[in-house]
């Protein structure tokens, strides 16, 4: 069964009205019922007496005389009385006098009642006859007889009838005032309650948190103060489910957003790459998938600091999104590394391929830009990869593998450029990721060697060494430095390769020092750009120098034009730190960068060194030829030491000489060569340590 509480106020209040009402008359009806028939008996109780005072005497006579007429007489005075239905007059031993009844019988009870000096009504018996009882005294006060009377009950039944009448009345009276008040105090308490009810229900309907409930400011009532409390409650709820729902975004944004620059991440791209590749292989339609990466981008950052590099990423990011639609995914997946997929789907590969030639030279356009970062401008150039799908593959990380290998690819090529992922690169990459791998053991493994190749005067004397990189696997292979430094360096590998070269060639000087060298005898150690534009490299080289005992003045480093590539003066710098130092400072591979004259100029440094490749066809290629004088010639201009590398035959030298060259290096002379016999070389013996 239901509970009451269940139930709509409205009904609630309706029925406690009406218990209320029912409890009402309830308790009226009994009082009136008791209170009417006291009275009712009073009355008779008075008329009784009245008749049994105003026939005290007959009763009295005939008791004592006896006479038959005064029994007819009193007899015709009883039946005046239409309340008497029985009389019944005793003498005092018991014996009946008298008797009258209306309806000439009996009554039942009569007889067993023993008479009592009372007139008092007290007694009704089951169809409501009253009786009453009177002590007959003679007039010398002595007890004579007793008279009993019964009183019709006809009066009572009216009396019953009309009491019924009036409680009737009174009970719908009743019940009507209760539904009545019940719907008018259901009308002021609870239909205010009803509709602030409503307004409520229809704000957590709408989820409209940040409306409020109207409230009348001088509504002092308990539910307007309700409607106040909620109101508060309200705002809490919405502060809260607003800070609830920032951090859902903020926590989507880190999630599907790179934080630097704002474009997708890896996650977001994942996703929208499922999504294209699976419209593409269902609708036989053709993407791309692009891999950019900036080209020494490393060099800068770690020379300029990260907020340099960082503000660099936003500046490119921006670019990337001029050139590409609003439909490409733009993403970045960390340090310089940007994807983009080509959203926009072609009916054939080859209207994708065209469709990227001509994005790729609107991208290198705007990469050409000046790009002003803390105040200094910087060229920027990017190597990109490309690869198609669903034709090259339909697997997401596939594509990603196969867009970097091209990636890789454009680098070698000599960066700045892209290239179409074409699956022999694969096999390339995998020997190349090998490589990383390899060489990371490698240094552990011990597996690195310092050979030495020596510099020398026209006449073969030995005026110095450069310290050359050597690779033997436990196979008893060997690996080019020219195959694995540009793996170090692209992997940041160089660095700890690099500072193991230059340990190892202190070591070797310091060991060279103690025999009977020349003051002016050279030991040169090849610089990657990176690993000189750390910002510890000076500090670095000089703790290494210190910690071994070479000495500075026997030490040339050798350097790339590949220095330059960044902020001038930070360059110029540092080499006149390592000069001060006592270090000389040597430009290599001259002439295949793109280092400026003017920058050369610049540069505080002490030698340049001729690339081999202007030396080896010096007989056959006129322009090389002029090329390797101009250099000799500039450099004697600029007062700097000039190197031949690669020299391999006399003809090379004579020309070489006849320009004015002065050292040598090349197999003409010696092949690089292991410490020992470069030693046994020089010293004709081992040094003694
Ligand atoms: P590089 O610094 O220009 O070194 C000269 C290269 O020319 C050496 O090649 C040397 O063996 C080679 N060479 C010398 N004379 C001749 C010749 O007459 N004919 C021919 N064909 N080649 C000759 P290597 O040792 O293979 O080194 C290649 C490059 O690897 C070096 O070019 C240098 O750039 C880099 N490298 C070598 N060792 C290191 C190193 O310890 N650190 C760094 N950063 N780079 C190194
Ligand atoms: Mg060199
Ligand atoms: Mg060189």
């Amino acid at each position: 069964m239901m509970k009451l509480s269940h139930y709509p106020f409205r009904n609630q209040f309706v029925v406690l009205m009406m218990t209320l009402a029912s409890l009402m008359i309830a308790f009226y009806s009994i009082f009136t019922y008791f209170n009417e028939k006291e009275e009712y008996l009073s009355e008779l109780g008075n008329e009784i007496k009245v008749i049994s005072r105003v026939l005290e005497n007959d009763y009295a006579r005939l008791l004592m005389i006896g006479l038959p007429s005064e029994s007819i007489e009193l007899l015709n005075k009883w039946k005046q009385f239409p309340i008497i239905e029985h009389v019944d007059l005793k003498e005092m031993s018991g014996q009946s006098i008298l008797h009258y009844s209306k309806l000439d019988q009996p009554h039942q009870t009569f007889h067993n009642i023993k008479p009592q000096e009372t007139l008092e009504a007290n007694q009704l018996d089951r169809v409501g006859h009253l009786f009453f009882y009177k002590d007959i005294v003679e007039f010398n006060g002595e007890e004579v007889g007793v008279v009993s009377y019964v009183i019709s009950n006809k009066k009572y039944d009216a009396l019953v009838g009309e009491l019924t009448k009036r409680i009737a009345i009174s009970i719908l009276i009743a019940l009507a005032l209760a539904v009545f008040l019940s719907l008018w105090l259901q009308k002021i308490f609870v239909a205010p309650l009803k509709r602030l009810m409503i307004r409520i229900k229809k704000i957590a309907d709408d989820q409209l948190y940040s409306k409020t409930l109207s409230i009348n400011e001088n509504d002092k009532s308990e539910l307007a103060s309700l409607a106040k409390h909620f109101n508060v409650l309200l705002q809490r709820m919405d502060k809260t489910l607003t800070e609830v729902e920032n951090s859902r975004v903020l926590a989507q944004e880190l999630a599907y957003y790179d934080d630097l620059t704002g474009l997708a991440n890896r996650r977001l791209l994942t996703e929208h790459m499922e999504y294209v590749l699976d419209i593409a292989t269902r609708e036989n339609q053709h993407g791309a998938l692009l891999f950019i990466d900036l080209d020494n981008f490393k060099t800068l950052n770690d020379s300029r600091g990260h907020a340099a590099g960082d503000e660099l990423l936003k500046k490119v990011a921006e670019s990337l999104k001029k050139v590409f639609r609003s439909t490409d995914t733009i993403a970045r997946l960390g340090g310089d590394e940007f994807v983009i997929l080509s959203g926009h789907l072609e009916d054939s590969e080859e209207a994708v391929i065209n469709q990227v030639h001509s994005l790729m030279l609107k991208l290198r356009h705007v990469l050409s830009e000046k790009f002003v970062v803390l105040g200094e401008s910087y060229h920027l150039t990017a190597s990109i990869g490309i690869t198609t799908f669903p034709n090259m593959a339909d697997n997401i990380d596939i594509l990603m593998k196969q867009a970097d290998t091209a990636m890789y690819r454009a680098k070698e090529a000599g960066r700045d450029g892209y290239h179409f992922y074409q699956p022999e690169m694969q096999a390339i990459a995998d020997s190349r990721l090998q490589m990383e791998t390899d060489l990371r053991l490698a240094l552990e493994a011990d597996e690195l060697e310092l050979f030495y190749q020596p510099q020398v005067d026209e006449f073969g004397r030995i005026l110095g060494v450069e310290a050359l990189l050597r690779w033997f696997k436990k196979d008893g292979s060997m690996v080019s430095p020219a195959d694995f430094i540009p793996i170090a360096e692209m992997t940041g590998l160089i660095l700890p390769v690099g500072e193991w070269v230059i340990k190892e060639a202190f070591k070797q000087l310091a060991i060279w020092q103690r025999g009977d060298i020349s003051p002016s005898f050279r030991v040169s150690i090849n610089i990657s750009p990176y690993q000189f534009h750390q910002n510890d490299f000076v500090q670095d080289i000089k703790g290494l120098l210190n910690e071994s005992g070479a000495l500075a003045s026997h030490v040339t480093l050798e350097m790339t034009e590949g220095i330059t590539i960044k902020d001038i003066q930070s360059t110029i710098d540092k080499m006149e730190k390592l000069s001060d130092m006592g270090f000389k400072l040597s430009m290599d591979d001259f002439g295949t960068g793109y280092s400026s004259l003017m920058y050369l100029k610049k540069l505080p440094l002490n030698e340049l060194k001729v690339d081999q490749s202007f030396v080896r066809d010096l007989e056959t290629d006129r322009s090389d030829a002029e090329i390797a004088a101009t250099i000799i010639a500039m450099a004697k201009n600029l007062k700097l030491e000039v190197v031949a590398e690669g020299v391999e035959d006399e003809s090379q030298l004579a020309f070489l000489t006849h320009h004015g060259c002065l050292v040598f290096q090349g197999y003409y002379f010696y092949k690089p060569m292991k410490a020992a016999d470069l030693t046994e070389l020089m010293f004709g013996h081992a040094v003694i340590l």
